[in-house]
């Protein structure tokens, strides 16, 4: 069965299209610009250069169009025509309490994500508009969704409430939903596999660890709690995001500074962070190369993400009663050798160790901890487009 995984942005589509017959990636490619000027599609076939196709492209329908089209191109395409396409998966973010688990998408379903746009008016819009343009190019064929919130729904309510007035749960449903699911639900199974245990027997701390980060603590498959929140602003300090701050700043900055609240907002999610801190980048390389070099703001900003992560793994395992094993994943994650080993750092009371000949590795499936490591560490490259995939094998195969 060859499955399509779309991930639609305001502006950029992401698309890969798998044969789970093995689980294989055909090709795989990103619109950017999208209803900009200078839309284009860069497309790369498994095993072929990358290409580059500029052209206009209007809206979300415009973009899908054209990755139909050069999926069955000859030179460039990987299927001979678009009855080929079994099923397609989508990825959106937010599903609010409804779902806890991937679905088939009916007009129920887009309903139900179209009540979440106030809880996530940046992402639903174009995930739906997404949705809605395969529907239109592609009648006949089975659509799943994929939820970034779902794996989260297992939380209970002493992790998920906020210490807010009651009725805000009850009227607006403000509570923490936790982002980053779909990664964290893959590479807490892979890891499981990675130790001979089912995930069912274990206790996990997941560190998603990217542009956007957040952890998630997994006790017996299920998440059972996890940083980010009500939004994906809450948490670990990311790359540009401020993550958990006292929310009392938000008033005092406002009137020092005579921001209104959507420049407050910008600022929370755009120019804090580790961007904020080093006043460097967002990038954690230019970050790394700037503190090498003697910048101290860079060397700060390095070492608050990485008490961040630490003070939450502590944290975790004090809620799930200790960990068997804890799993970096995502760009920082599965690449930042000397992040991991500053946040393992010190860590010997709790029986975190890592070997330092273990951890000098990127993106590739390792156990880093020393053999005595009491709590096992691991390096997981995250594949959230295979988890998606295959979430949407299972539920067309039922149908
Ligand atoms: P996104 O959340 O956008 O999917 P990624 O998971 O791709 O983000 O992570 C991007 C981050 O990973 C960037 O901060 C980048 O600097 C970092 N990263 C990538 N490679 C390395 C590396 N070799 N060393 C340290 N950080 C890295």
């Amino acid at each position: 069965m060859k499955v399509l995984v779309v991930n639609c942005g305001s502006s950029s589509l992401k698309y890969q299209i798998l044969d789970m017959s093995n689980e294989s990636l055909l090709a795989k490619g990103l619109v950017e610009r999208i209803g900009i000027e200078g839309s284009v599609l860069k497309h790369e076939k498994t095993g072929s250069e990358k290409v580059a196709i500029e052209k206009p492209m209007k809206n979300h329908k415009d973009a899908i169009g054209l990755v139909l089209e050069v999926l069955v191109d000859e030179t460039n395409g990987v299927i001979k025509d678009m009855s080929e396409i079994s099923a397609v998966g989508h990825r959106v973010v937010h599903a609010g309490e409804k779902y806890s688990g991937s679905v088939l998408i009916t007009d129920d379903v887009i309903k139900a994500l179209e009540e979440c746009i106030d809880l996530a008016p940046l992402h639903n819009p174009p995930n739906i508009m997404g949705i809605k343009a395969c529907q239109q190019l592609m009648p006949n064929t089975p659509m799943v969704g994929v939820f970034d919130t779902a794996f989260h729904q297992t939380m209970p309510s002493v992790s998920y409430l906020y210490s807010l007035p009651y009725e805000y749960y009850e009227k607006y449903k403000v509570r923490r939903y936790g982002f980053h699911g779909t990664s964290h639900r893959y590479v807490s199974q892979r890891a499981a596999d990675l130790l001979g245990e089912k995930p069912e027997n274990l206790k996990l701390i997941s560190c998603h660890l990217g542009n956007g980060s957040s952890i998630a603590a997994v006790k017996n498959g299920k998440s059972v709690d996890t940083t980010m929140g009500f939004t994906p602003l809450e948490g670990l300090t990311m790359g540009t995001r401020s993550g958990d701050i006292d929310p009392a700043i938000i008033k005092y900055i406002m009137e020092k500074e005579e921001m209104d609240i959507s420049s407050t907002d910008n600022m929370l999610q755009k120019k804090s962070g580790v961007l904020g801190i080093s006043g460097v980048s967002s990038d954690f390389r230019d970050i790394e190369e700037s503190a090498d070099k003697g910048d101290k703001r860079a060397r700060l900003a390095l070492d608050i993400f990485a008490m961040k992560v630490k003070k939450y793994i502590g944290a975790y395992m004090a809620e799930m009663n200790g960990a068997d094993a804890i799993i970096f994943t995502a760009g920082i994650g599965e690449n930042g050798i000397t992040i991991r080993k500053s946040i393992c750092k010190d860590m010997e009371f709790l029986g975190i160790k890592i070997d330092d000949n273990k951890n000098n590795i990127r993106g590739k499936d390792t156990i880093i901890s020393t053999d005595d490591s009491k709590v096992k560490v691991l390096v997981v490259p995250t594949n959230e487009e295979l988890m998606i995939a295959k979430d949407t094998v299972e539920i067309v195969s039922a149908l």
